[in-house]
């Protein structure tokens, strides 16, 4: 129904930065295995089920051969029926026989319940164990359930410290779920992957060897991702055999109109176009912002641009809906009453809104794999049309120019740490208040938690093993976000809701007073930052500024632990401490980023230990550009560039990096760059960086050779969390210095 000439001529101009059309692709199915239970195979036939994929298939050997599957499928490809199958199988042959399925959120528990009370295998009992099940509930489903959907905070601090209660189910737990994997890295998923070894651990108290399903979007180390998270080996089932409908691609690129200072018009104003058009040929449409600010800016814009019956056919969609309202949109959607949506990406994760045409991202998401699930909205049936509007993004500047980069290059990697003592130490003690810690445990928890033992205090050694010496329990003082046990809490005055929690290290520059704070789509100001009761109130706020701080960073180095001359020169990873003081912030207009006001502050420095990438460019690698400040700028605007890229290699935020330069630094008695993990301990992403050098470095250097601008902007060598302000920049001589480093290669 739908066809290419519908939005052609809406795709046309220098605005269009690449165009193509990724092919249709027929299913490749295979016979339902013949081993499958016959109650299973009913329930599928019921649901007009007569074949599987053969990723399906590969899967259900792989788990029923005994062994741990990782299975990484694009978006709507069935990865939900590739587990679903080996432990309803092994559910509907043993009454006994139990299964744990981990979610990242509620929300998608209850996706995952519904779609298994709708395949109503028989003897399957599912239920969700969480935050929001009432206690008298709780006991009832302990008891009956065999299949119980939960959270990892749940997890963590519910059901592992009280396992006295879970006995009968850990004795019988056959396999852990563990959906939208790549969720689980940085900080967030260091810690879960140290709730998995002692869930594990536990489970083998009791004696049981569950196996481990593990399900995730597309990432280019999903073969170590399993391990990473789990301590165990996992087989990998990549090859994709759902069909797929064709999809045409679009990058844009918001036209420049200073082509000197690299400025672009706005990303919100063309996704509003876009949607206008699309949707005033008929076309359901889904448009994706990053806050909800700029979701309603668009519904807004988009709205004007179009009649007003057709303008009534737009909405917003927010995070915060109830589930009736969502539902009630979705049906909307479905009849074709709405024809247009805004969104935040509240929506990206696997809730299901049924098939649409087209989908726009405004801004990348920030990982390919989240690109991906937004697209995946566009034509499940029929030719789909996905477009990315770029912002001023260095990222997306670079993706407009290289779109390989993007759509065929599978370099981004979701990384974590379980063994960085800020967030080991903690699941240390939890294991030792569950049950003794000793020996044996290094197979599960992994051999770093005995080294670590010795160090928790509260711990204390006896004869078997290393026991809880403590009060109450240690779990709940663990919280799963932060590395920090001395985190700040967010605090919306107006309602008295927790927002979330913001670390030490950077609870100075996010959540000072007078700093507009965005969390889940939406700005707040902070009112007051209160140091001795650790927490910061905000509340909402619907003002047009951002605001930067600034602040002064020290590092030193405390420990390299790799050192190898790589590009010419000496390139290291280490220990580093970090000191920072925020000294003031800038009020910056959100239409063009200029300055409105700067306002001092009065905050104490902190320290922290993480881990850094660092190198000190040879005499010849900086030939020409020794005079200073000259040396200063070139290497200030490579490092700021060196940061913008590396997300693209580790999965993660530029928020979550640091970096500091210097033309001599005393360490190492010369001029030095370093990056390092802006989590204290590190969750692994320096050290990425470091394994991923050269490439890295190459990719720095296209973007700097490819931005349009004369002499640095946002899209190249300027940073939106620079504690200079964006001061001392030069892009041409970071531009020198690491095209000579990658030529040294
Ligand atoms: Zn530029
Ligand atoms: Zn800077």
């Amino acid at each position: 129904m739908t066809t290419t000439t519908v939005w052609e001529d809406l795709l046309v101009g220098d605005e269009l930065a690449h165009l193509a059309t990724e092919p249709l692709r027929e299913a490749q199915t295979v016979p339902i295995p013949d081993a499958l239970h016959a109650t299973l195979r009913e329930a599928l036939a019921l649901r007009g089920i007569h074949e599987l994929y053969a990723h399906q298939a590969e899967s259900y050997a792989a788990a029923r051969g005994g062994g741990n599957v990782i299975v990484t499928t694009g978006t709507a490809s069935g990865k939900t029926l590739a587990f679903n199958l080996p432990v309803l199988d092994a559910l509907a042959a043993d009454r006994h026989a139990r299964a744990l399925y981990l979610y990242p959120t509620k929300a998608l528990a209850q996706d995952q319940a519904r779609s298994l009370a709708d395949l109503g295998v028989a003897g399957v009992r599912a239920a969700i164990y969480d935050g929001d099940t009432p206690t008298e509930r709780r006991r009832q489903i302990r008891g009956w359930a065999n299949l119980v959907l939960t959270n990892p905070d749940m997890l963590h601090i519910g059901v592992l410290p009280r396992h006295d209660l879970w006995g009968d189910f850990l004795h019988n737990l056959r396999f852990i779920v563990v959906d939208e994997a790549h969720v689980y890295r940085g900080v967030f998923g260091s810690h879960v992957a140290n709730v998995l070894r002692r869930l594990r651990r536990l489970a083998r108290i009791y004696g049981a060897e569950p196996q481990f399903l593990l399900a995730s979007a597309t990432i280019a180390n999903a073969g170590e991702l399993a391990p990473a998270l789990t301590g165990e080996a996992a087989a990998v089932v990549e090859s994709d055999a759902a069909p797929r409908a064709e999809r045409t691609v679009a990058l844009w690129n918001p036209p420049l109109l200073d082509a000197e200072l690299g400025l672009r018009a706005s990303a919100l104003g063309e996704a509003s176009r876009l949607l206008a058009g699309l949707v005033g040929r008929g076309l359901r449409t889904i448009c994706f912002a990053k806050s909800r600010k700029s979701a309603e800016l668009i519904h807004r814009f988009a709205s004007d641009r179009l009649d007003a019956a057709t303008a009534a056919r737009l909405a917003p969609y927010r995070a915060g809906y109830t589930p009736q309202q969502r539902r009630e949109i979705e049906r909307r959607l479905v009849e074709g009453d709405l024809l247009g949506v805004t969104s935040t990406d509240a929506l990206e994760l696997g809730i299901d809104i049924g098939d649409l045409d087209c989908a726009i991202s405004v801004g990348f998401p920030g990982t390919v794999a989240s690109l991906r699930q937004q697209w995946g909205r566009a034509g499940r049936r029929d030719h789909g049309l996905a477009i990315l509007v770029a912002s001023e993004d260095a990222l997306d500047q670079y993706f407009m120019r290289e779109p390989p980069a993007l759509l065929e290059r599978r370099v981004e990697a979701a990384i974590l740490d379980h063994a960085n003592p800020r967030v080991l130490d903690g699941h240390v003690a939890a294991a030792a208040f569950e049950a003794p810690v000793d020996e044996q445990d290094a197979a599960t928890l992994g051999p770093e938690a005995l080294e670590r033992a010795p160090h928790v205090p509260e711990l204390r050694h006896t004869a078997r093993g290393w026991v809880w010496a403590g009060k109450d329990a240690p779990a709940p003082r663990i919280p799963l976000r932060s590395t920090s046990p001395d985190s700040f809490l967010v605090v919306d005055a107006s309602s008295g809701d927790v927002l979330g929690l913001a670390e030490r290290e950077r609870a100075y520059s996010t959540v000072h007073q007078g700093a507009v704070y965005l969390h889940l789509g939406r700005q707040y100001l902070v009112r007051e930052l209160d140091l001795h009761a650790r927490r910061a109130l905000v509340e909402p706020f619907d003002g047009d500024w951002y605001t930067q701080a600034k602040k002064e960073t020290e590092t030193s180095i405390e420990e390299p632990l790799r050192v190898e001359r790589r590009l010419g020169l000496e390139l290291s990873f280490g220990r580093v401490s970090v000191t920072e003081q925020v000294i003031a912030y800038q009020k910056k207009a959100a239409a063009d980023g200029s300055t409105l006001d700067t306002v001092p502050l009065d905050l104490p420095p902190t320290t922290f230990d993480t881990e850094a990438v660092w190198f000190v460019p040879r005499p010849h690698q900086l030939e020409g550009l020794e005079a200073m400040p000259l040396l200063l700028s070139s290497l200030h605007a490579a490092e700021h560039s060196l940061i913008a890229l590396l997300p693209l290699w580790a999965m993660c935020d530029r928020w979550d990096i640091g970096g500091l330069s210097t033309n001599l630094h005393l360490d190492t008695g010369a001029p030095t760059v370093f990056v390092y993990d802006g989590h204290a301990g590190g969750v692994g992403i320096a050290a990425r960086g470091f394994d991923q050098f050269e490439g890295w470095v190459a990719d720095t250097v296209e973007l700097l050779a490819g931005c349009p601008c004369e002499r640095g902007c946002p899209s190249c060598v300027q940073s939106p969390k620079c504690g200079n302000l964006n001061e001392f920049l030069d892009k041409a001589g970071a531009r020198t210095l690491l095209t000579r480093m990658s030529n040294s290669g």
